[in-house]
């Protein structure tokens, strides 16, 4: 690739891990980067995510980045459109626009041997850079399951993260397959529409009640005038978070109490025994994620409502068989069943030094030194990786925790090349990266995500726990905050233009 362009970082994506990143860089002084986005504009899994009803069921004042704050917020849980504005106005604030590279799809990205840096091939051209950071996310890329006769639908059918603002539910048979977060905001927004609606429940969730309220204007105002007071509420939501990890990771039996208040929650509104016994859990609160709503089990209830406690197995034509045989002819299909976690597509074009990708490389399970650095993969970290989910707290604490080992990797790799070693990079080290692995999932043996008696996408197809952090963010934060040089084999090169074989120092 010689002639092209070189950045010292590469960033894929521009939703939250992505934007945070190009601050984070800004900050540190770097500014030689470039985040490549495959659409035309920032936001990531919230600018994709325009389903009726989507918000975070996170508090905007946690879900939201330590270093840009928002006195703002219009509610306890925001909706996806002003999530959406507090990304692009975190752009725009933090000059992160000349950064950004729109349309810029990266279709393959493969780490040269000799020259110690990244070749990537983008949608809008070629360029190398030092180190990548994949910030796609988990949530980018919508996953629709293989149902046989699909295709012959002759209705309309949409993903909740791609919504066809254009189809006019008015009036329509219409089916929702799923019953995760999208699905639970998704139901009560179309119900008063649809003529009717037929839910496709494999599994029943959890919900809770869901404690949203209007930020008054004079809270608005204090956060404003006195930051302090801003800072104290996110303070509270964190540590309530914190308090309540224990449950989930330790101790799943405190959850029964949870689970009380679950089941009356919906008993007071579903009066029908047979609906009830439908929409009753058979496994531990917390073992898949604690759904939050007030609208959900009212729409449920509603006459236009059918839940079909099954999946939908089969279509006919444009009737839509569940696993238990049931038949029900829709106009449109919407499927709510969520995205490519544990197999995300990107995986598969990013290519380490012993040249197999890194879909092949987790080919038996996702591992990752710290939730960010693969063997083999040198100078590359992914923000989101391998078990930093969280079960009940807000994500960009995660991200900003990885934010900090990026930067510091970066610190590492820049007191490494000074002087006359020539330049260097990290690869993380096999046993350190087992080390860690197998620290993490001793640790996931008594958490509520494995013990719990539920089927989530949590686990991999192994049935491993490779998605969620087994303890809390404090705690993340801390094993983050530094790169531990003896973790990593240092490669060398003498020059970016060398031709000389790396080589490994150990
Ligand atoms: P999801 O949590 O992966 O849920 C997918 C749903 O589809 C599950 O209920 C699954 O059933 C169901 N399903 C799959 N195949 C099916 C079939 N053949 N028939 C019937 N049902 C089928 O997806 P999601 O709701 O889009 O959520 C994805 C992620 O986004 C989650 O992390 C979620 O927490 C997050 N999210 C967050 C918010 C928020 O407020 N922060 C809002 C929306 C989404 P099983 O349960 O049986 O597998």
């Amino acid at each position: 690739m010689a002639g092209h362009e070189h950045v010292r970082v590469a960033v894929i994506g521009s939703g939250f891990g992505g934007l945070g990143a190009a601050v984070r860089l800004r900050r540190a002084g770097i500014t030689d980067f470039a985040v490549l986005e495959r659409r035309d504009s920032v936001g990531g899994t919230w600018r994709d995510n325009s389903y009726p009803g989507c918000a975070c069921d996170v508090p905007s004042h946690l879900y939201s980045f330590s270093f840009a704050p928002n006195p703002d917020w219009p509610r306890n849980f925001s909706g996806q459109e002003h999530i959406r504005a507090y990304l692009e106005k975190v752009a725009d604030t933090f000059g992160l626009r000349p950064h950004i590279r729109f349309d810029s799809e990266v279709l393959s990205a493969r780490w040269d041997t000799e020259a110690l840096h990244w070749e990537i091939e983008t949608a809008r051209g070629a360029l190398t850079a030092d180190m990548l950071v994949s910030a796609t996310g988990p949530l980018s890329d919508p996953k629709i399951p293989d149902i046989p006769g699909l295709d012959g639908f002759t209705g309309k059918v949409f993903h909740s993260a791609q919504w066809d603002h254009d189809y006019d539910l008015r009036g329509k048979r219409v089916a929702m397959i799923g019953t995760g977060a999208s699905a639970i905001q998704i139901v009560p927004s179309i119900q008063p529409l649809v003529d009717r609606l037929t839910l496709f429940q494999r599994t029943p969730p959890w919900v809770m009640p869901r404690m949203d309220r209007e930020i008054t204007r004079a809270e608005r105002w204090l956060h404003a005038k006195v930051p302090p007071t801003r800072a104290l509420r996110r303070q509270m939501l964190w540590l309530i978070r914190e308090f309540q990890v224990g449950a989930f990771t330790k101790h799943p039996a405190q959850l029964g109490l949870v689970e009380k208040l679950a089941r009356h929650h919906m008993t007071k509104v579903v009066k029908d025994p047979v609906l009830r016994a439908k929409l009753t859990p058979d496994y531990r609160i917390g073992c898949k994620r604690i759904l939050l709503s007030n609208t959900y089990y009212p729409a449920l209830v509603k006459p236009n409502v059918d839940v079909v406690a099954s999946g939908l197995k089969e279509v006919r034509g444009n009737t839509l068989v569940a696993a238990d045989g049931t038949g029900t002819e829709v106009d449109a299909v919407i499927f709510g069943t969520g995205f490519h976690v544990t197999d995300m597509p990107v995986a598969q074009r990013i290519t380490g030094a012993q040249g197999i990708t890194l879909a092949e490389a987790w080919k038996d399970g996702m591992e990752a030194l710290r939730g960010s650095t693969a063997t083999g993969f040198p100078n590359f970290m992914t923000v989101i990786g391998p078990n930093t989910g969280l079960g009940n707290s807000s994500m960009i604490l995660m991200i900003e925790a990885q934010l900090n080992y990026m930067v510091d990797y970066l610190r590492q790799l820049e007191t490494l090349t000074a002087g006359s070693a020539g330049r260097a990079a990290l690869d993380a080290r096999p046993e350190a990266v087992r080390s860690w692995t197998d620290h993490v999932q001793r640790r996931m043996t008594r958490t509520v995500w494995n013990t719990g008696g539920c089927d989530s996408w949590y686990l991999d197809a192994n049935g491993r726990n490779t998605t969620v952090w087994p303890g809390t963010t404090g705690e993340f934060r801390k094993v983050t905050r530094n790169v531990d040089l003896a973790e990593y084999e240092v490669l060398r090169a003498p020059a970016r233009s060398g031709q000389r074989k790396a080589e490994a120092t150990r």
